[in-house]
């Protein structure tokens, strides 16, 4: 059995963060990175242009951004490993983690494994059918493939990534229909404000998508009103969800308290979960922010915590 003082399962910001911190603190974390999506890194993979990130002021793709995060983690010794984490188990310490190749006892654990977009299951928005050729979970990733470009655009949902990803489009789209199933946005007024002010933007009210049709590529939607049942077939070059987040946590089994939105639960202003020397950090704790720089912050925060309770233990 591998032993580690430190074990952080997740590659994006806040995993690396914590892998960069704990491993200057001579902790020699390891870090499982995941193989689900095929690519270490977490969401940050799948962004063009990250221009919030303080540092790069001329902005610096996602990739990029996540390449130097791992390099300065190598940097400083932390073992990396290519493989996803099935299963966790605390009930015994120190903690078992098993990966799908190694599993590692740890005196403590960080938890950094994000959040995935959700998608609907629409008809023809599935793999094989039109799931990545006009259909995507991520605007902004995505949104400026040429096959937007002067189209008809439909982003479901009425959040403010909702919003902020129709708000995007209007850079490539010839018009942005938001599909929102209910009369009512539950994204912020200012968001709305913004969204009702575009001229190239307009809510279809009580609505959803009941189909998706083309070719090659995405061609039509299949719109149904709610409030008469009538349903309309129109030209589009693309549907984007933005249907919330779904954080990942189903490896936990339920070992640390979640909040009812499957949100791993921290004591407020710390990374500590309901488990000892258990300390999450990013997207998995995270439903408000949600940002690159937040993720890591709280990364940062995990790994002077975990160092902290493991000194105080005299684990090292
Ligand atoms: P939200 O959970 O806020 O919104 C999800 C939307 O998807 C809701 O409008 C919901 O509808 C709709 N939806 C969910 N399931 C379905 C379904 N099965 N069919 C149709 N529609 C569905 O997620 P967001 O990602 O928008 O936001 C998450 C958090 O991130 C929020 O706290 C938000 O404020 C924040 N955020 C902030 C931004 C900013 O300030 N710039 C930008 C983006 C996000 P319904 O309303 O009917 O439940």
């Amino acid at each position: 059995m591998n032993k580690a003082k430190i074990v952080i399962i997740g590659s994006g910001p806040a995993g690396y963060t914590a892998a960069i911190y704990a491993a200057r603190a001579n902790l020699q974390p390891v870090l499982f990175e995941g193989f689900y999506s095929g690519v270490a890194g977490g969401q940050l993979m799948t962004t063009t242009e990250v221009e919030n990130y303080p540092g790069f002021p001329q902005g610096i793709t996602g990739p990029a951004l996540m390449d130097s995060f791992r390099k300065q983690a190598l940097r400083f010794n932390t073992t990396l490993l290519s493989e996803d984490v099935e299963s966790v188990d605390f009930s015994q310490h120190p903690y078992v983690v098993r990966g799908t190749k190694t599993t590692y006892h740890a005196d403590a654990v960080i938890i950094s494994t994000g959040a995935s977009a959700n998608r609907l299951d629409i008809p023809g928005a599935n793999e094989g059918e039109f799931w990545q050729k006009g259909v995507t979970a991520c605007a902004v990733c995505d949104g400026a493939m040429p096959i937007f470009r002067n189209k008809d655009l439909y982003v479901i949902g009425g959040g403010d990534s909702a919003i902020e990803e129709a708000l995007y489009l209007t850079k490539f789209g010839s018009k942005v229909y938001i599909v929102h199933r209910r009369d009512e946005l539950r994204a912020s007024k200012i968001m709305q404000q913004r969204a009702k002010n575009h001229s190239k933007v307009e809510i279809l009210w009580s609505s959803v998508i009941e189909r998706i049709e083309g070719d090659d590529i995405v061609r039509h939607v299949i719109l149904k009103d709610l409030k008469t049942n009538q349903e309309t077939k129109r030209e589009a070059g693309g549907v984007f969800f933005a249907v919330g987040h779904t954080p990942n946590t189903a490896f936990l089994k339920n070992q640390v308290d979640l909040h009812d939105n499957g949100y791993i639960k921290v004591n407020p202003g710390t990374c500590q979960t309901s488990k000892e020397l258990v300390f999450a950090c990013g997207d998995v704790q995270d439903h408000v922010y949600r940002q690159a720089i937040t993720a890591a912050g709280s990364g940062c925060m995990a790994a002077i915590e975990a160092e902290r309770e493991l000194s105080a233990r005299e684990h090292i």
